[in-house]
């Protein structure tokens, strides 16, 4: 018997019954998921999101008004692939299931908006940087301070992340391209992702990131026509410009001729590191994605493999904690790197977290579109660095620091947010 066709479902990317089929059922995924572990439901579970993505491609439910939102709650921040002895690729499977939606004739409203205001916002810098242009004037004024109440009443449990942009915005901008750094005798020539939100909203990031890599004596670049990564694009169901983006940041490195691509946003470079997987249906693309792939590196990654970057830095007293960013230990595998970085720091007490991998709810625009979950979900991981008494929370993703900033601010502790790189940074600058 032939299954029947899926209805509400659409496009090229719909998933592969295969890698659904590959759930054996097992249940090991559901505690080590924030939203199941939120709401105790299946249907917001790894494996219920699964069961329900199955049936839809069997043609037995409607990817409809009942299911989809179960969809939507998911954070995208692939725990359960950790968790899971069956390899299931959910996060695969969860672009798909999105992009199905978004192509398909009954795509909801909101799905639609918010993959179009992607498109045509986060995907061009000139309309970012326009529409971000009145909030950081307000900061050159000192504004912010003001704004403060009206954002907390108007936006609610939106009010921290925004407010934590708005912070952000103070600082200047990071826009710089071209050779960005050329040591004398350099052991290696890397080039940057400058990305689309984080040179406007994380500029001390890249700063740091620079330094750091001109230091270690890396002749780095920054390509100028390099884009968006286009994950923000991927998680909302945006194959195509997904896609578009993804072949003009290949063709933009591979111009530039470096040994590496570095990425201190681990979404961004989980993202790079798996363009592959936008080109299953494109024999000529995949090719170069995978040649693409193979040389994009985590920041943290990337200095750690630098022998000596443990030298010449300076005392930090200071206790600190890590936050494993999602996209860093779950889609890229990397735990040690941020690690290390921070255990080699003098003076610096490093205190782990209960649960240092558990998502904090930032998940790209998630804070946003999900407030009441992505709050939940903070309320659990602030908890948990309140209990280190952590004064550093490290994190290796602008998004994380941005809500870890937020969290932060309205629980009122004594603490700041920062990425590993800007400590390492400080640290090297520490040095008497
Ligand atoms: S990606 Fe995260 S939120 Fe979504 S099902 Fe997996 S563990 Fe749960
Ligand atoms: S751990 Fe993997 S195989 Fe087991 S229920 Fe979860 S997704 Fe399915």
């Amino acid at each position: 018997m032939t299954a029947a066709p899926p209805i509400g479902f659409a496009g090229p990317d719909v998933p592969l019954l295969e890698d659904v089929r590959s759930c054996i059922h097992c249940g090991f995924c559901l505690p080590s998921c924030p939203t199941y572990l939120a709401t105790g439901s299946e249907l917001d579970s790894p494996r219920g999101r699964l069961h329900l993505i199955g049936a839809i491609l069997d043609g037995r439910i409607e990817a409809n008004e009942h299911v989809l939102p179960h969809l939507d709650l998911c954070l995208q921040c692939r725990a359960c692939e950790t968790a899971c002895p069956s390899n299931v690729p959910f996060g695969q499977i969860m672009e798909d299931a999105r992009a199905a939606v978004v192509a398909g004739p009954e795509a909801p409203r909101a799905w639609s908006l918010r993959a179009l205001a992607l498109r045509n916002v986060v995907g061009r810098r000139e309309v970012l940087r326009a529409a971000l242009a009145p909030a950081r004037l307000a900061t050159r004024f000192g504004l912010q301070e003001k704004a403060r109440p009206w954002i907390r009443r108007a936006f609610g449990l939106r009010a921290p992340m925004l407010e934590a942009q708005l912070d952000a915005l103070a600082a200047r901008p990071f826009r710089r391209s071209g050779v960005l750094a050329r040591p004398p005798e350099a052991r290696a020539r890397v080039a940057m992702l400058t990305g689309c939100v984080q040179g406007e909203l994380t500029p001390r990031m890249h700063e740091a990131t620079l330094r750091v890599l001109a230091r270690l004596g890396c002749e780095v670049v920054a390509p100028p026509a390099q884009v968006c990564c286009g994950a923000l694009h991927a998680h909302a169901g945006d194959a195509e410009t997904a896609r578009d983006l993804a072949r003009r940041n290949i063709e933009a490195f591979e111009a530039a001729a470096v040994d590496a691509v570095i990425v201190n946003a681990a979404g961004c470079g989980a993202a790079m590191k798996e363009y592959p997987r936008l080109f299953r249906n494109d024999p000529t693309w995949l090719a170069r994605a995978e040649r693409f792939a193979a040389t994009v590196r985590d920041a943290t990654e990337y200095v750690t493999s630098i022998e000596g970057f443990d030298r010449g830095l300076g005392p930090i007293d200071a206790v600190a904690t890590l936050q494993d960013s999602c996209h860093l230990a779950h889609a890229q595998g990397i735990r040690e790197a941020p690690r290390r970085i921070l255990n080699a720091i003098p003076g610096l007490q490093v205190r782990e977290l209960k649960t240092p991998d558990r998502c904090c709810g930032a998940a790209g625009l998630y804070s946003l579109v999900q407030p009441e979950m992505s709050r939940a979900v903070l309320e659990e991981k602030l908890n948990d660095v309140e209990a280190t008494g952590a004064e550093v929370v490290c994190t290796s993703n602008p998004g994380c620091t941005l809500q870890l900033a937020g969290g932060i601010v309205s629980r009122g502790l004594e603490a700041r947010a920062v990425h590993v790189l800007e400590l390492l940074d400080e640290s090297y600058r520490a040095r008497r």
